[in-house]
């Protein structure tokens, strides 16, 4: 008998019909003699939808209240979902997050998991019961209700597998597996039999929706094997594991884009020692994460500093460089998009970026930045070629 936990996405929970599927998957499992845990997200675009409300009653919400409303798509699935089970004959007990022992830090809309208190769940699997259990959701010191930031039920999945040390952690979804490009968007795109952390980590980071980068992250740092598979057809999917089989003459694993960009340019900053640290010091205290740095070279004593960030946090990026730095000449530009290549054979292999340039160049797309590590090479575009960009680089990869 194995422990396994199975995540379902949105899409694969959006009405009656897909619910009766997952609980047939889930009943499946669990007459073969498994435990079962079963981590569920909103149903559909509940959450956009929720978004929506609060953004008729106010412009600023309080991110607690956002907190307490966005927990409640999870609730309305966790609670279908057990319904349908026991319908069917399979005894099951839907779980909050805070029943199921998500205790995070205080960062309401963007919580960390600190740490798990399985009592309750393995006490039910001890009555045979299967577990369903809210994803995105936990409870912080104060006793309030905390989300775990866009695409959160991922994590929550991973961090009950690592805490009750189970046999397989299997991510449900609305496509095959990973892919070499978003499969929606690239139609010769290849799904990848099986993708190392690293790699997975960086795509989930540039965007490739498929799998949430905290859970990627939290995936690797506990050894959790994952497995990304369809809800919709039984076929094998993904392995997300340490190491994975060499894939000959696969240099590149992946390509994706992230529209979630802002560009902030400061004009005329001061060419002196500490402007840097003053500039990201400052943005780190307000836990801004920073990503692509450019600075021009000094002239006339001043240079111009650009960066990029979320555009979720580009008002307070801006806020801070003009109130508390003192920075008058500041400007941020929504209208980019960051498209990226992942894969850890590139380290070894040149002529991989000119490869990528050469097709962006040939398809009259122009680089606004660039950034390289060992592993992945990024572009900034305009957001409107993103698409055909993504296209022309995996067509010219791939093929
Ligand atoms: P869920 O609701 O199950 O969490 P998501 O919508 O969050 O599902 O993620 C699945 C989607 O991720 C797919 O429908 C696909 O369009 C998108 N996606 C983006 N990049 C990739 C990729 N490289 N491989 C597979 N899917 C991807
Ligand atoms: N429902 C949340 C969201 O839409 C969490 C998730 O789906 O993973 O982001
Ligand atoms: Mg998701």
């Amino acid at each position: 008998m194995a422990l396994i936990v199975q995540k379902f996405g949105g899409s694969s929970v959006r009405d009656r019909e897909r619910i009766f599927n997952v609980a047939r998957i889930v009943a499946n499992t669990h007459n073969a003699g498994n435990d079962v845990v079963v981590v569920v997200s909103a149903q559909g675009d509940t959450t956009d939808d929720l978004i929506a409300k609060a953004a008729e009653i106010t412009h600023n919400p309080s991110a607690r209240e956002m907190d307490m409303l966005l927990a409640t798509g999870e609730q309305i699935s966790i609670a279908l979902l057990a319904m349908a089970l026991n319908e069917i004959g399979c005894h099951a007990t839907s779980l909050t997050g805070w029943q199921a022992g998500f205790r995070t830090n205080r960062a309401y809309t963007k919580a960390r998991i600190t740490r798990m208190e399985t009592e309750r769940i393995t006490s039910e699997l001890a009555r045979n019961r299967v577990v369903v259990v809210a994803g995105f959701q936990g409870i912080n010191k104060l006793d309030d209700i905390t989300t775990l930031g866009r695409g959160g039920s991922d994590t929550s999945a991973v961090a009950i597998a690592a805490a009750l040390h189970a046999d397989r952690c299997q991510i449900y979804t609305d496509v095959e597996g990973v892919y070499t490009a978003d499969p929606r968007k690239v139609r010769n795109a290849r799904k990848l039999p099986e993708i190392t952390f690293d790699e997975m980590l960086e795509l989930a980071s540039l965007g490739a929706q498929v799998l949430n980068n905290r859970s990627v992250e939290l995936a690797k740092k506990y050894n959790v094997e994952l497995e990304v598979l369809s809800s919709l057809n039984p076929m094998p999917g993904t392995l997300v594991k340490e190491v994975a089989k060499d894939m000959e003459g696969m240099l590149i694993k992946g390509v994706a884009k992230d529209t979630d960009v802002a560009v902030i340019t400061i004009m005329n900053v001061p060419d002196e020692p500490g402007m840097s640290f003053k500039i990201f010091g400052m943005l780190a205290q307000k836990n801004i994460n920073v990503d692509i740095i450019l600075q021009s070279t000094g002239r006339d004593g001043k240079k111009d500093v650009i960066f990029t960030c979320s555009q979720g946090d580009a008002p307070v990026a801006m806020r801070a460089l003009k109130e508390s730095a003192k920075f008058n000449q500041v400007s941020c530009d929504n209208s980019y998009a960051k498209v990226s290549i992942v894969g850890a054979g590139m380290q070894s292999h040149s002529g991989v970026a000119a490869s990528m340039f050469e097709a962006l160049a040939n398809n009259n797309i122009n680089i606004h930045m660039i950034s390289t590590s060992e592993i992945k090479i990024s572009c900034i575009i305009d957001r409107e070629e993103a698409d055909r960009a993504v296209s022309a680089i995996h067509d010219s990869l791939f093929d």
